[in-house]
């Protein structure tokens, strides 16, 4: 693995479903992301970037090649030891937010933690919920939230273990511009501020000018695109 890159995919080869309805998704995927930068990823609906975000955050498993994450190889790690390396390095946020819709602001935020062992596990959620805005909704529950607050609720509970790598799937697909907007502002500010590595999904083009870098997801591949800062 090159010094300096966080991410390193290798060759990635992925089919998703078996027999007959068996596609190949990922066709010799090759991408690096540098320490503390963030990469944009856009690609036609359907070309698999949710499927590679999966693989970068150790969700799927590749058929054939490696993946690096934080200086360590996914494809070579075990099922238990995958999942503890997850919580810890790894932050994913989605674009329907996957919040537990029985639980508090705080709660959502706070159970990762909890399970990860950490006995300070309310202070850490409300710290970070804090840091989103959201300290006065800390016991509300996300019925009662609206789209933009969720997706704080998400940024929080994705940032509380301080992990080294953020990956965003869409995470404005469900809000209208502003909050998107809002949004994004949030996610860029706390990669800044804490000095992490951000994969960005989006099919928007102008939020994925706003990464260090852009790629596009093509015939299971993926090319540099030159962002228009880089054109200038
Ligand atoms: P994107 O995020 O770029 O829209 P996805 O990664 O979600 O694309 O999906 C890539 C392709 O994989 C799509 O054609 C989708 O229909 C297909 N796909 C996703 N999951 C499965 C599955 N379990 N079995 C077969 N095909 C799948
Ligand atoms: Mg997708």
């Amino acid at each position: 693995m090159t010094h300096g890159n966080t991410i390193d995919v290798r060759d990635v080869h992925l089919t998703l479903g078996r027999g007959p309805v068996a596609v190949p998704i990922l066709k010799g995927v090759d991408l690096a992301v540098r320490e503390g930068t963030s990469l944009g990823i856009v690609g036609p609906s359907g070309s698999g970037k949710s499927t590679l975000l999966m693989v970068l955050g150790g969700l799927e498993r590749p058929d054939s090649g490696t993946v690096h994450v934080a200086g360590q190889e996914l494809t070579a790690m075990s099922e238990d030891r995958l999942t503890a390396f997850r919580g810890g390095a790894i932050g994913i946020i989605f674009q329907s937010f996957h919040l537990i819709p029985t639980m508090t602001a705080l709660e959502n935020v706070a159970v990762p933690l909890e399970l990860a062992g950490l006995r300070d596990a309310g202070d850490i959620a409300l710290h970070e919920l804090d840091a989103v805005g959201l300290k006065p909704r800390a016991h509300h529950y996300p019925s009662q939230l609206s789209g933009g607050e969720q997706q704080r609720v998400a940024i929080a509970r994705a940032l509380a273990p301080k992990p080294a790598v953020m990956l965003a799937d869409e995470p404005t697909g469900n809000l209208d511009e502003a909050t998107g907007r809002d949004i994004i502002d949030l996610m860029f500010g706390a990669q800044a501020t804490r000095r992490q590595t951000l994969v960005l999904v989006t099919h928007d083009r102008r939020l994925a000018e706003r990464c260090d870098d852009l790629v596009r997801v093509r015939d299971g591949q993926v090319f540099a695109e030159e962002t228009m800062a880089a054109a200038r």
